[in-house]
């Protein structure tokens, strides 16, 4: 294995998230099929991740292979400046119908990041279109993760390890606690007062805090906070790129508030785990901000493989899917089975809390794990479960089948228990 990685490339390649000189050899994938990962040397793992949540449906689902390979055949990629196609055309079409609301203006990118960086920019230039020009703060929330480029990072909680170092590089945001009691609701409105005219925009993960702790707040915090950035006059972005496409139980975290945030972006398992893409949709008065005789007014972004076709083939055959089968009924009975397997955690001495929304479980520690142990343990197991920070958390396809869940539930229990 060791000289198997080594001498297919791994002397020069670069992990993510890791300290290359302790790095743990990464494992060899060769296939995946449903939930299931094979490796090189034939050991098959049962997948509690689904690749960075972006599996929701499974691995290699067959309607989304072939009309990817409808699509690979005629035309893989074509520039998106001056040029359209059907693909992009359909999606951004089902993308305005299926999102909440008037948001029916998509722009289509290459990664969660690129959204985040773009909904930023268009946030600004709402402002700056109608001659407020001293809009250029955004407010996030502590525990908030959204994506790893500079203006992403400046969003993101200042205290996540991943950008503790780069506070001098990046640009200040307010960063607020969520306003989830009267306490700190009182202090969210007061930032709201004091920075009036000076916030382009209120950014939040809604439901679910994903990187940051896969903390869950209330549908009444997410709630609160759309009307004080209705009452104040800022802009709502919701990141919806972890909690979007069923992941919470609903097709996105803000349908269960009934919130219809001015921004919102889109990834992860927009394209159904096959290849990147993600968007940055916008209700109506949004885009009315930038429609104008003055060219200026333009928004300015457009990344070289946007709306990459094959990408929007894959992102319409998943949706076909999520129109065929059960997908978000399966999300919401998982929310019952993930609480009700994990439960057993609860009475082992180091565990703070046991949780479950839609198809996300997790254990919380109290203290620090070691997710190097933690993680061969449950490859030992048959598993590939992940670890990070305080917590152990499940976010399977959301259609696996009963009995492979139950492994999953079954080694985080016994892992825990050990
Ligand atoms: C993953 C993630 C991002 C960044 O997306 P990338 O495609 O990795 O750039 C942003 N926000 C949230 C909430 C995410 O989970």
């Amino acid at each position: 294995m060791t000289e198997t990685w080594r001498s297919l490339g791994g002397e020069n390649i670069w992990l993510p998230y890791t300290q290359m000189k302790m790095a743990a050899e990464p494992l060899l994938a060769v296939a995946t099929e449903g939930s299931r990962i094979r490796l090189a040397d034939g050991r098959e793992l049962i997948d509690g991740v689904s690749s960075w949540w972006t599996a929701c449906h499974g691995y290699n689902h067959p309607h989304i292979l072939a009309a990817m390979r409808e699509q690979l055949d005629r035309m893989p990629h074509v520039m998106f400046g001056g040029i359209n196609h059907e693909p992009a055309l359909r999606l951004a079409k089902r993308l305005a119908a299926v999102t909440p609301g008037d948001l029916n203006h998509v722009l289509f990118v290459d990664s969660g990041s690129v959204a985040i960086e773009a909904a930023m920019k268009m946030a600004v230039q709402y402002w700056l279109n109608q001659g407020e020009e001293k809009r250029l703060k955004f407010i996030s929330f502590r525990n908030g993760y959204h994506g790893d480029t500079m203006g992403c990072m400046s969003l993101c909680d200042p205290e996540l390890e991943m950008y503790e170092r780069f506070g001098d590089y990046m640009p200040r945001q307010i960063i607020a606690d969520l306003p989830v009691d009267d306490k700190s609701t009182a202090k969210f409105t007061d930032i709201l007062y004091r920075e009036q005219g000076g916030i382009a925009a209120v950014v939040i993960e809604p439901l679910v805090q994903g990187v940051g702790g896969m903390k869950f707040h209330h549908v009444v915090a997410l709630r609160r906070v759309a009307d004080l950035c209705a009452k104040h006059k800022v802009l709502l972005i919701a990141d919806e790129i972890f909690t979007g496409f069923g992941r919470t139980g609903s097709m996105f975290a803000c349908d269960q508030a009934g919130v219809v945030p001015d921004i919102m972006c889109l990834g992860k398992a927009l394209s159904a785990c096959t290849v990147t893409l993600a968007a940055v949709v916008a209700r109506q008065h949004v885009f009315d901000a930038f429609w104008s005789d003055d060219p200026k007014k333009a928004l300015m972004h457009g990344p070289t493989y946007m709306a990459n076709p094959l990408a929007c083939a894959a992102a319409n055959a998943s949706l076909d899917v999520f129109e065929s089968e059960p997908r978000l009924e399966q999300a919401q009975r998982m929310e019952n089975i993930l609480r009700e397997g994990l439960a057993s955690c609860r009475s082992q001495g180091d565990v703070l809390d046991v949780r479950s929304k839609g198809a996300i479980g997790v254990v919380q520690i109290n203290g620090k794990l070691d997710h190097r142990k933690l993680r061969a343990e449950f490859i030992e197991q048959g598993v590939w479960v992940r670890s990070w920070g305080d917590h152990i958390y499940l976010t399977p396809a959301l259609n696996i089948d009963q009995e492979d869940l139950e492994r999953l539930i079954n080694a985080v229990c016994e892992i825990v228990r050990q």
